[in-house]
């Protein structure tokens, strides 16, 4: 059968395009884009489809049909189609790193299904222009962490890429796993993603970098246009109003991550989306312990630049580059700088309002700020696991009539440290919280129902990604099904799948891949 997608393809028909089209290396300049062709895999084979996906794109029941599996495969191109790669640059670990780009993605094809625009990409089909030195593939554990958690944080409600299928490619992939000297072959794959747009910081700051106005300005046209057009026709005060916009995005999309406990890794600015969605999943992790100085990626270990208790600040950086590139079309320094004086004022109100949602606090008082604060400290005094911490003090009760700490005892990866002044800390918090709540007009019932709304009962934790992966390199896909549907639902009880309302197992506490990744993928 063919794939019945109604394609309509904007970005490479109203950007410029670079002028030469094979997928060779090259610095590329007055472009937004280079035509490539996605490389054959020798033996591809899907392992698994979304469902949700595949009805966003009017797909369902074409999963099965050799064409899906051609297409996004790489195999096979779209009759009608010209598959591209973009153009971008970004701030690496804080330091320009000039030209980057999609290394390893290739945009298949834009399609617009039931009113709402996508844009489909292959990630690991091969070599592009911008490959640099790597060879624009991705292995099957990569693959499936992208994959699977995307779709997760979809259903978290945090704004992110979509994935549409993951495909293995057959093709085996050379990899440093650790960067420490020991590299080895691995299985190789494809994920197919899907967003309204692929487009970063980065995208634009290459042509900043440039000193290519001309390109930077048809670029921020036509993602206002496209995405912003609520905005209105592009001006010097609409550019103004489009940063601000992206900015409120940004900070939407950081408090959800923090919200949910996950840390992304690599907050490089080509890693940021221009529409705020969570984009570019590597070495990213899930907060176990609640520690704010952890990060999951080895790459950062020493700095610890992109720890979870950062991300806010860093993305008040990114976008100060992202307001430099701007600076070239609005001229003015003034509007810039507010708004990021705006994302540092909110940005602490939001997260302070965030964490009340999450304590089940639905007024705002002034003390609240100091809850949280000694909240947090106490949580990371004692080794408190993120996501079993808030889901089980919804059991709360506000009279007291319950023993606070046998509430959430179950979180504690060391419940027998929690003794002498670490237990009197604790009662003391829960003092002060049974007493915020008396301020609170919901029932203990009414206040339970709207926590477990905020607080998930399932994440895709570091470790359960493992098992999936550590199966399917045996050719055993069951766990990457049985956790995709698991965090289709993760803020319902789902009796049936208690077992993964646990703490992490003590064996995945320094387990390469579940607690730390590097970003070799
Ligand atoms: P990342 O750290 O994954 O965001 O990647 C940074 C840059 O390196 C982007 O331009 C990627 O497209 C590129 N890149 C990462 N991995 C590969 C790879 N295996 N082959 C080619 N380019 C890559
Ligand atoms: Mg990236």
């Amino acid at each position: 059968m063919n794939l019945d997608l109604n394609i309509q393809d904007r970005f490479s028909q109203e950007l410029p395009a670079d002028p030469i089209e094979d997928n060779t290396r090259r610095e590329v300049k007055n472009a937004c884009f280079s035509y490539v062709t996605p490389k054959k895999p020798i033996a591809p084979k899907l392992i698994h489809s979304s469902s949700e996906m595949l009805e966003g794109l009017g797909l369902i029941g074409a999963e099965d049909s050799d064409d899906f599996l051609a297409i996004f495969s790489g195999a096979k191109l779209l009759p009608n189609t010209r598959p591209y790669a973009m153009c971008y640059g970004g701030h690496q670990f804080g330091n320009w790193a000039g030209q980057l780009g999609d290394g390893r993605a290739i945009n298949l094809v834009e399609v617009m299904h039931q009113g709402q625009h996508w844009a489909l990409q292959l990630k690991g089909s091969g070599e592009t222009p911008y490959s640099r030195t790597a060879d624009g593939l991705a292995v099957l554990r990569s693959s499936i962490r992208e994959y699977l958690c995307s779709e997760a944080m979809y259903h978290l409600g945090v704004p992110t890429t979509r994935a549409l299928s993951l495909i293995s490619s057959g093709n085996m992939v050379w990899r440093d796993m650790l960067y420490d000297g020991n590299p080895d072959y691995e299985k190789g794959a494809i994920v197919a993603r899907v967003a309204p747009s692929f487009l970063r910081f980065g995208s634009y700051e290459i042509h900043a970098a440039h000193q290519d106005v001309k390109t930077l300005k048809i670029l921020v046209d036509y993602t206002i246009k496209h995405h912003y057009s609520y905005l209105g026709t592009p001006s010097k005060e609409v550019y103004v109003a489009f940063f601000n916009e992206v900015m409120i995005k940004s900070m939407d999309m950081v408090i959800h991550w923090q919200r949910v406990g996950f840390v992304h890794g690599v907050m490089n600015t080509d890693n940021m989306s221009i529409l705020g969605l969570t984009i570019d999943y590597g070495p990213y992790g899930w907060l176990e312990g609640y520690d704010h100085g952890w990060t999951p990626n080895t790459t950062d270990r020493a700095h610890k630049r992109y720890r979870y208790g950062s991300q806010p600040q860093v993305v008040l950086w990114n976008l100060l580059k992202l307001a430099n590139a701007l600076f070239s079309l609005i001229e003015e320094v003034a509007p810039l700088q507010a708004i990021l004086d705006t994302y540092h004022q909110n940005v602490q109100v939001a997260y302070i309002d965030m964490m009340c949602a999450k304590l089940g606090l639905k007024t705002k008082f002034q003390d609240d700020k100091v809850l949280i604060q000694e909240l947090e400290a106490v949580l990371q005094r004692s080794e408190t696991d993120m996501t079993l911490f808030f889901r089980l003090l919804s059991n709360f009760k506000k009279d007291g009539t319950v023993d606070h700490l046998m509430t959430i005892q179950e979180a504690f990866y060391q419940p027998e440290e929690v003794q002498g002044d670490l237990k009197t800390q604790w009662n003391t918090w829960f003092r002060s919280y049974q007493q915020r709540l008396q301020k609170e007009n919901a029932s203990d019932q009414e206040r339970a129902v709207y926590m477990n709304r905020i607080n998930p009962k399932y994440v895709l934790r570091n470790y359960m990604a493992q098992l999936a992966i550590d199966a399917a390199e045996k050719e055993d896909y069951s766990v990457i099904d049985t956790l995709f549907r698991l965090l289709k639902k993760p803020y319902d009880e789902q009796p049936e799948h208690q077992k993964w309302f646990a703490k992490r197992p003590e064996w995945a506490r320094n387990k390469v891949g579940c607690s730390m990744l590097s970003c070799s993928s």
